[in-house]
């Protein structure tokens, strides 16, 4: 009996003794894999490496790389007209001097700007410098001409006259670059002074100071700016303020048509013109919903007392996020 009961006992730890040496093998071979593991490991990771050009000829056939090469433009897109509407904003609240500091520091902002000020450009209908060059080619060529805010001088490249072209900065050799407030041209020098889109800086009226300076007396002065930003309803000045400060400085306000007639034919005259400018009047609003063109002439004599000028406050232009 007592043999019986200590040959279970053997048996028992025999058992026992097999389980913990089978447990020891058990833990030794996981010890011995785990090399094997992290060579599989290395292999999971080289390998995307290894068949990356393959998957990317993969991506490419099924039209997904395209797809993410697209996003990238896309995101590259927001990123340059964010930072087109960064420097907008600053052209717009800053004096032209503090302008010119800011893109002399870094003039490839300027490129910046000019590319996105493009991109805006191409959703407009038609271009105010459009106007004003149509404008000149049906004026005498011999007319000298100063570009205030000239950009990418597209006016002077588009017609016969003598143009000259200012900007902040000069990536082309015919702009002077200068802050406009201060041109290096004489006194009484041009017949025509532009500014198109270009009356930015919050000391505006300096830039106008300095076309009514240089220009001829009977010389001509044309404003081309953004709608909005005389929009009174928005915020914006004006225009009846705006004209008659610029009036005040020594100018006229030029209507486009003058009609001067008393008898019958001269009063049928006046309807049918008076029918042409509505019509006129209906197109432009049509395609000019974007900006208002100003003319003006400098008077041939100047007052001899100087007024003290009421000048609106311009409202900067912000281009919207597309
Ligand atoms: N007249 C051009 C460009 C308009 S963008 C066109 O219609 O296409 C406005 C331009 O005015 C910009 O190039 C800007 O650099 C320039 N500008 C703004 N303030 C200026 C200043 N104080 N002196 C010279 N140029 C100025």
């Amino acid at each position: 009996m007592a043999d019986n009961e200590s040959s279970k006992k053997r048996k028992r730890a025999g058992r026992r003794n097999k389980s913990h040496t089978q447990k020891l093998k058990l833990s030794t071979e996981r010890e011995s894999t785990s090399p094997k593991a992290e060579r599989i490991n290395e292999e999971a990771t080289e390998k995307p490496k290894a068949s990356a050009s393959a998957s990317a000829k993969r991506l490419k056939s099924q039209g997904k790389l395209s797809n993410s090469s697209s996003f990238l433009d896309k995101m590259k897109a927001k990123l340059s007209g964010g930072h087109f509407r960064m420097i907008n904003e600053k052209l717009y609240t800053c004096t032209g001097k503090e302008a010119l500091e800011y893109f002399n520091d870094d003039p490839t902002l300027f490129d910046t700007y000019h590319t996105g000020y493009q991109e805006q450009m191409s959703h407009w209908p038609e271009l105010p410098v459009d106007i004003i060059i149509k404008w000149l080619k049906e004026h005498s060529p011999s007319l000298v001409v100063a570009d205030f805010g000239c950009g990418d001088a597209r006016l002077a490249k588009n017609v016969k006259n003598k143009v000259f072209s200012f900007d902040l900065i000069s990536n082309d050799p015919s702009v002077i670059s200068c802050d406009m407030a201060n041109t290096p041209l004489g006194s009484t020098s041009v017949d025509v002074a532009v500014f198109c889109l270009s009356l930015m800086g919050t000391n505006f009226p300096n830039y106008l100071n300095e076309a009514h300076r240089i220009l001829k007396p009977r010389g001509w002065l044309l404003i081309a700016e953004v709608k909005s930003r005389f929009d009174s309803t928005t915020g914006g000045a004006d225009p009846k303020t705006f004209t008659k400060a610029v009036c005040d400085l020594g100018f006229t306000s030029v209507s486009k048509v003058s009609i001067c007639s008393s008898h019958f034919l001269g009063r049928l005259k006046i309807i049918f013109f008076v029918l042409i400018v509505l019509y006129v009047h209906c197109l432009q609003d049509f395609s000019n919903k974007m900006f208002m063109l100003f003319y003006f002439k400098k008077k041939e004599e100047q007052d001899s007392k100087k007024k003290d000028i009421e000048w609106p406050e311009l409202k900067p232009c912000l281009y919207k996020r597309r």
